[in-house]
């Protein structure tokens, strides 16, 4: 997520009063949404009302519009569903609702609404805010309002966040709730998995998604199934036979599972629903599989938010009180919407209409146009799903003399994702007729001798061999620190002697080091001039060229888990804090992004260093917030400490003081996760971004193909970084990068796009007292 957002640009705000509410269908992360407008609205000076129910209590008005206040939503963010309610409102879409709705917000004062909803609830909103001079003036025609409580308020201001566990809104790549969805559905098809393994069964397993095939695809990507049925893109029309073939195909190869992934909405091209129901009875009676179907049903939508739901709700929330803080008459209505790690303000109307057109497309059977009506990754990962999950696709395989021996490796500690990357290069090699070559267990497995004799663990990979890798944690080939520099010349050798044409390099910072060690040593070492990418997988998020690494989501899920459990465990003694030590290096990148998921009390992390004076505000603030609490809050305190944050200031000093200042009056423990914080098994983010990772690394390597040695050592795209930065998916040239981009001496990249967030960290905290929040 880019630093550009003007979450605390200098606001020249009269006092407003800002209302929230939820609509439509819940989602995790709504809560976060809540809480962090509430806090943000009251940190910049605002008063904060949440509309409880929806449109419904928009329009009964009384108590159901009540002023909100900055310990009302503590312990918000780990909350599933909605706490302020939803509902769906019939009155509402009728003027005669609308024109009460809009007389009990002004008798409130209020003319800025944000609202958390699917479209519905945003095309309401719009018409909302169009109607509201015509409303308010017949309000004062009819004598319900003075025209002196109408004045002043002659615009209403509303801002949308996009709260869906579909992901069905055009405009932006994740809605509120989405991934929180994909991680139930994911662990469900993750368990059927292993009961199909053991009996040798196929599972039909329906998901939600109606108009949207959002998580049929991701689930489907994520759990690595066979075949998949999504309402944007009916199948072939001999798809019945298509299926049976490609099933038939994993069988004989030795797969023993199948699983099938159908979209509530799957449809045919003639707009004829293919039902859980037509594919069981097609799998057993053609193949005579032994089928079970199940439906996934509401529990999908349930559940605790992860890591980037609270993520996200709490930026967007943030940032829709700055759009409503910044808006003028003039400017439309706003829906905060996220590209790849962006938070971008995108037209409402458009956004709406937009999605509501994915819906007529299909009707009109224009497919390929609904695909890419969706956000910028919907179609790309389409492709990556049909590229990686067959292991049969003739029209994608190069003739003979342009197929490479691609060599994967993995260097550093495991990170989540990284299995998925690896198979996802894998398939796309046996697709297209390279062959993967794993080299196992990093450099020094590669470089293993016996005498003169090279005896590297390099083996062949097959489809097979990593068709169930999307959902294992670890490193399925291993993985260790070894640095070529170790013994570059035989890791040269080695790479010619097992005539590796192209390499694919997984991990973190040393990763990086090792590609840059590789393409410094081209000038000596001319077995080295073939093309290499560098695909970032590491917990700590450290590696420059780009925002995001495989392994970083899994982390942070695993964090929270252990953070939410801590905290948990306070709630009977309630006044305790919790000094929890993160990973990440000299990078505080994990430690910050947990404590914006998690709404902790202080972040510290090696860019900034712990000082006394730190220490001292902080416990000041532990003690105003034990003395004001009278057990009304859901848990203890957490403070997040990096590993490398202060030499002095450990972890275990760090809770001994603030054991030793609270004097009794509250307790202070320690918990440190440890390797915990890699994961059991890794997050659905990672395994679909390392899949997408793996495809595109993969085709990036292939464009170097029948270029000379000499040629390739030339193009500084030969040695490159794969990585999102800002709004898009882009390949770094490795020189640049290294010498224009890199923090050599703290292992980080120089500018790391999330410091900005540690502000808001501390601002939705009250960390940073209101006076200092702009
Ligand atoms: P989900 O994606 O979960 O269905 P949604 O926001 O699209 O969420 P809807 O039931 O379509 O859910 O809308 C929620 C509420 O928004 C409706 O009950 C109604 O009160 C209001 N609403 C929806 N469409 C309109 C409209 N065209 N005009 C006025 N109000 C509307």
């Amino acid at each position: 997520m880019s630093t550009e957002l003007p979450f605390l640009a200098p606001s020249e705000a009269k006092k407003r009063k800002i209302a929230v509410m939820t609509s439509g269908g819940d989602a995790p992360g709504m809560n976060g949404a809540v809480r962090a407008v509430v806090r943000m609205a009251i940190a910049k000076g605002c008063d904060a009302f949440c509309i409880h129910e929806g449109y419904d209590g928009l329009v009964k008005g009384g108590d159901m519009i009540k002023k909100t206040e900055w310990d009302d939503v503590r312990g918000y963010l780990a909350e599933g569903g909605t706490l302020i309610g939803t509902a769906r409102c019939a009155a509402f879409r009728e003027r005669w609702g609308r024109l009460k709705a809009a007389k009990n917000l002004i008798e409130k004062g209020i003319d800025a609404l944000i609202v958390c909803g699917g479209d519905g609830s945003l095309t309401g909103a719009d018409l909302f805010r169009k109607e509201w001079p015509s409303l308010l003036a017949e309000l004062v025609e009819k004598k319900e309002l003075t025209a002196e409580q109408t004045e002043g308020h002659g615009n209403l201001n509303i801002v949308g966040l996009v709260g869906s566990i579909d992901n069905d809104m055009c405009s932006t790549d994740a809605t509120i709730g989405c991934y929180s969805s994909l991680h139930r559905i994911c662990d469900s098809v993750d368990c059927i998995a292993d009961t199909a393994q053991s009996h040798q069964r196929a599972f039909v397993v329906e998901v939600m998604g109606r108009h949207c095939g959002w998580l049929a695809l991701m689930s489907a990507i994520s759990t690595g199934a066979d075949f998949l049925f999504i309402p944007e893109v009916p199948p072939a029309r001999d798809w019945k036979k298509g299926m049976c073939n490609i099933i038939t195909e994993h069988r004989k190869m030795g797969k023993r599972t199948t699983i099938v992934i159908v979209a509530e909405g799957a449809q045919d091209l003639d707009l004829k629903k293919i039902s859980p129901e037509d594919v069981r009875k097609l799998l057993a009676e053609e193949l005579g599989l032994d089928t079970r179907v199940t439906t996934l049903g509401h529990v999908q939508r349930g559940g605790q938010p992860c890591a980037y739901d609270r993520m996200l709700s709490t930026l967007q929330g943030a940032d829709a009180v700055n759009a409503v803080l910044e808006a003028t008459p003039e400017t439309p209505s706003p829906v905060i919407s996220i590209i790849e790690n962006k938070i971008v303000r995108n037209p409402l109307v458009q956004a709406v209409q937009l999605t509501q057109q994915v819906a007529d497309t299909i009707a009109r059977k224009e497919f390929d146009k609904a695909l890419h009506l969706r956000d910028s990754e919907f179609a790309e990962y389409f492709k990556s799903y049909l590229i990686t999950s067959s292991v049969d696709q003739p029209d994608l395989k190069l003739p003979e003399d342009k197929r490479m021996r691609v060599g994967i490796i993995h260097v550093g500690a495991p990170a989540g994702g990284m299995n998925a990357a690896t198979r996802a290069a894998v398939s796309y090699c046996v697709g297209r007729g390279h062959t993967p070559v794993a080299l196992y267990n990093g450099f020094s497995g590669l470089i293993r001798h016996h005498g003169d004799k090279p005896l590297g663990a390099v083996r062949e990979l097959t489809w097979l061999d990593c068709v169930q890798w999307t959902s294992r944690g670890g490193s399925e080939i291993g993985t260790n620190r070894t640095l070529p520099s170790d013994n570059m010349d035989t890791v040269a050798y080695c790479m010619e002697h097992y005539k590796i044409d192209a390499l694919l390099i997984v991990g973190g910072f040393e990763a990086f080091t090792a590609l840059s060690e590789l393409r410094q040593a081209r000038a000596t070492h001319p077995q080295l001039k073939i093309p290499m990418v560098i695909l970032p997988a590491t917990v700590s998020n450290n590696v420059p060229g780009t925002e995001y690494s495989l392994g970083s989501d899994t982390c942070l899920n695993a964090l929270i888990e252990f953070c939410d459990t801590c905290r948990q465990s306070a709630s009977s003694s309630r006044r305790r804090v919790f000094v929890i030590e993160t990973q990440g290096g000299e990078s505080g990148y994990v430690a910050t992004i947990a404590g914006l998921s998690m709404g902790a009390m202080a972040v510290y992390t090696p860019e900034e260093g712990i000082n006394i004076k730190m220490l001292d505000r902080d416990i000041d603030s532990l003690r105003a917030v034990f003395a004001k609490d009278k057990g009304q809050s859901r848990a203890g305190k957490i403070i997040l400490r990096n590993e490398k944050a202060s030499d002095t200031y450990t972890t275990e000093v760090i809770a001994n003081i603030i054991r030793a200042e609270a004097k009794g009056r509250f307790e202070a423990r320690v918990g440190i996760p440890g390797h915990f914080q890699q994961g059991k098994q890794p997050s659905p983010m990672d395994r679909i971004r390392g899949v997408r990772f793996g495809v595109k690394s993969l085709q990036h390597l292939e464009t170097f193909f029948g270029k000379t040695p000499d040629e390739i050592a030339a193009d500084p795209m030969s040695t490159a970084v794969i990585g999102i930065r800002g709004a898009r998916l882009k390949f770094s040239p490795m020189e640049t990068i290294e010498r224009t981009e890199t923090d050599w001496k703290h292992r980080r990249p120089k500018d790391e796009f999330w410091l900005g967030f540690k502000d808001l960290v501390d601002t939705l905290s009250g960390r940073r007292p209101p006076s200092e929040v702009h």
